[in-house]
């Protein structure tokens, strides 16, 4: 068999402990035999992080850039315990951080669904992509406690130094809390512009939500933001693929999505996406099945698995124990990076190779054949056989072959 043919080189980060030997093994078992596969290859291993101070970090990113689409292994955000175990003279920030911080993009979480696990929520049919606004907000808020009698004023000081504003929060006759918080039209405008570029890439209606009848100017500005840039350069487009921009409140939203069957991107504020992300990853059954994506504004994108690196599972690989680690959303990430080079540079046959492995994932689960982390999920009844890892690719593998062949 001719291996697919690919023009234009994808970026490819590879990472730590049990995904970077997962890693390779998808290389070698699922790619390697089929796509005469190009890569510009960035080892964002923790010891190559150290070996160039970071440097290889902000060269993938910046190479992202330049190609517009990368598939990342999933790496350590260093800790203490980890500048200790891989001997670090830094606690280098996190990849993904770093990564976003370059591209001003947005992450879309969404889950690979099968028939036989079913989410909690009874009527989820299709996947809820959540988009979370990861700047400002609360996570970069300014807050103390207040020790006793006094006044809280939130003011405002013009680059010039004149005061343009000054309001008094809280005439506080006992210690209390305060917080500031920000956010940034651009942020918010860059939120909004990968939210519509994503939702009419994929073809989805995208909700948003916030609650600007109470944060009459912080939140409002987000409605306002989102509907002029909605008007101004995604309208017309929404309406020709006949999908839908729809706001409403955030409470009334989380009542809609819970009776709602699926099928359409959730664009959530930085708090609320953090919180609903782990909610709505849950319900739908298990971290190993979810596929993270990060877009930015301007259209590049860096395919990833929402799971970390599984460590407990390394400990015990390095031990020569068996493992059964889900590889499935590595490998989405893998076909959703191959797919979005192929739509790019116009390759249908590697477009279609990539709908072909996730369809042989898809097969290899509704046969049965599937890691232990999902065996204890399937409904009563099914048909369900816990292999290792390796196992579990070999079958893919078979059921691929079958597919090109
Ligand atoms: P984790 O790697 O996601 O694993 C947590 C637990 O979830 C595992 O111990 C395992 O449970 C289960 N799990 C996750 N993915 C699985 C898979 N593919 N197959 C089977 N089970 C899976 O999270 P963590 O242990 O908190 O973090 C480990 C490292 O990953 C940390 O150094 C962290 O910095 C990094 N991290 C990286 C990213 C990223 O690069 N995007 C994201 C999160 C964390 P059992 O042990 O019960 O089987
Ligand atoms: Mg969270």
């Amino acid at each position: 068999m001719e291996k697919i043919k690919m023009t234009t080189p994808l970026v490819e980060m590879d990472g730590d402990e049990m995904t970077r030997i997962i890693w390779q093994m998808i290389k070698d078992e699922l790619l390697y035999p089929f796509v005469d596969l190009k890569t510009e290859y960035y080892d964002l291993g923790l010891p190559e992080r150290e070996k160039t101070k970071d440097q290889v970090t902000f060269d993938a990113a910046y190479a992202n850039q330049k190609y517009g689409v990368s598939v990342k292994c999933a790496t350590i955000t260093p800790n203490k315990q980890r500048v200790e175990e891989y001997n670090l003279t830094e606690m280098w920030k996190s990849p993904n951080g770093t990564i976003r911080a370059i591209l001003d993009g947005t992450v879309f979480r969404a889950p690979i669904l099968i028939d036989s696990i079913k989410p909690a929520v009874r009527n989820w049919k299709k996947p809820i992509t959540i988009a979370r606004h990861a700047y400002g907000d609360v996570y970069k808020a300014t807050e103390y406690r207040v020790p006793e009698e006094g006044k809280a004023e939130l003011v405002f000081t013009d680059k010039n130094g004149k005061e343009s504003f000054r309001k008094t929060i809280y005439d506080f006759e006992c210690p209390g809390v305060l917080q500031g918080q920000y956010n940034k039209d651009d942020s918010i405008r860059s939120f909004a512009d990968s939210c519509f570029n994503y939702a009419i890439n994929t073809k989805q209606d995208l909700w948003f939500a916030t609650k600007d009848t109470i944060s009459k100017q912080y939140d409002q500005t987000f409605k306002l933001i989102f509907k002029e840039i909605y008007d101004a350069d995604y309208r017309e487009k929404f309406e020709e693929l006949g999908i839908e921009y729809f706001y409403t409140l955030i409470d009334d939203a989380v009542a809609r999505v819970i009776r709602s069957e699926g099928g359409y991107i959730w664009a959530c504020k930085n708090y609320d996406g953090d919180v609903m992300s782990d909610m709505v990853s849950t319900a739908f059954g298990s971290l190993a099945m979810m596929t993270s994506v990060l877009v930015s504004p301007n259209g590049q994108y860096e395919y990833e698995a929402a799971h970390g690196t599984v460590t407990r599972h390394y400990y015990r690989y390095l031990k020569g124990e068996e493992t059964s680690t889900n590889p499935m959303a590595t490998i989405f990430a893998w076909s959703g990076a191959l797919r979005k080079r192929g739509e790019f540079d116009g390759l249908s046959d590697l477009v279609s190779f990539a709908d072909k492995l996730e369809e042989a994932c898809i097969d290899t689960l509704n046969d049965g054949i599937m890691t232990k982390d999902l065996v204890g999920l399937v409904e009563k009844g099914t048909k369900a056989t816990a292999v290792n890892t390796i196992g579990f690719i070999k079958a893919i593998r078979e059921r691929l072959e079958a597919k090109l062949a």
